[in-house]
């Protein structure tokens, strides 16, 4: 079976920029995978994302979604109903005044009846858990409420896809753990997830990071592997999860772990086993 999404070879470049913003760029992305897209800002994040669902279109290569190619205009729609987009700014996603009718606006170009909007409206608004926030003014949210009617709106068009571009950088710890927690919780029904991000406590939850480099691919690969390549990725301007700093800093003083922990709990967890070896 061919992957879910693929690209082959594809370059981009924005009207009156001098150099490309993504450069023979190729990558397949399987159905289910949870792929976090790293990189400093400029390295061409955006503008791959844009790509997916057609919002840009491949100056050369193609954009594959379910083998249908983004550049073939009659398959458009089709494309942007299997591959959403949730964006950085949660106060550009809103059209209507009340959470509902948001919703409504955004289903309405499906041509589905009436009955099956509301079905539909009633079954995502509680499987994101927004159900209480359906009569409420989108304006009147906290950050975090409104990343999740944008993601119940996304849902309810049933995509195999989502794409978040940045969606946590603006909410605040609360905010951003429920939107995480969504995330997971997506990707646990079989969501594919490609989620931009400078978050590295997100990252280490994702099953394969792909990190940009002036519009190239630099390095992917599972968060394990890529994060064991410290100076490397000092190199393209990551930073490291807590955990794995905090254990190179182990390191500096003698105390070597055998693996590398990409979580708090699995430190807490080596480090007791090396505590209780002593
Ligand atoms: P990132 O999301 O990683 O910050 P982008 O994909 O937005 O990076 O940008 C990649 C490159 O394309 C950068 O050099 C940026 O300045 C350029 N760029 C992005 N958007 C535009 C635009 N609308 N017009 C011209 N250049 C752009
Ligand atoms: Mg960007």
């Amino acid at each position: 079976m061919s992957a879910l999404i693929s690209l082959n070879g594809v370059s981009y470049q924005y009207e009156q920029a001098k150099e490309y913003a993504l450069k023979e760029l190729t990558v397949k992305i399987e159905a289910n995978e949870w792929i976090a897209v790293l990189g400093r800002n400029g390295s061409g994040k955006s503008t791959f994302g844009r790509l997916l669902n057609g919002l840009l279109l491949p100056i050369e290569g193609s954009v594959l979604v379910s083998d249908l190619s983004t550049k073939d205009e009659q398959d458009v729609w089709s494309i942007r109903k299997k591959v959403g987009m949730v964006f950085q700014n949660p106060d550009h996603q809103f059209v209507a005044t009340t959470v509902r009718d948001d919703l409504a606006f955004g289903l309405e170009n499906l041509g589905l009846d009436r009955s099956t909007m509301e079905e539909r409206i009633t079954e995502y608004a509680s499987l994101i858990g927004i159900t209480h926030l359906l009569e409420a003014e989108p304006h009147r949210l906290s950050g975090g409420q409104k990343q999740r009617v944008a993601i119940a709106g996304i849902m309810a068009m049933e995509p195999d896809v989502i794409v978040f571009d940045e969606a946590t950088s603006m909410l605040d710890p609360i905010g951003r753990k429920e939107v995480m927690d969504t995330i997971a919780m997506l990707h646990q029904r079989g969501v594919t997830i490609i989620s931009i991000t400078h978050d590295m406590e997100e990252a280490v939850r994702a099953s394969r990071l792909l990190l940009f480099h002036d519009g190239e691919l630099a390095i992917q690969g599972r968060p394990q592997e890529v994060f064991s390549q410290k100076e490397r990725l000092a190199e393209f301007g990551l930073s490291l999860p807590f955990s794995i700093e905090l254990q190179h800093e182990l390191e500096k003083s003698g105390i070597t772990l055998p693996k590398t922990c990409l979580t708090e709990e699995e430190l807490v967890a080596e480090l007791w086993t090396l505590y209780s070896m002593k």
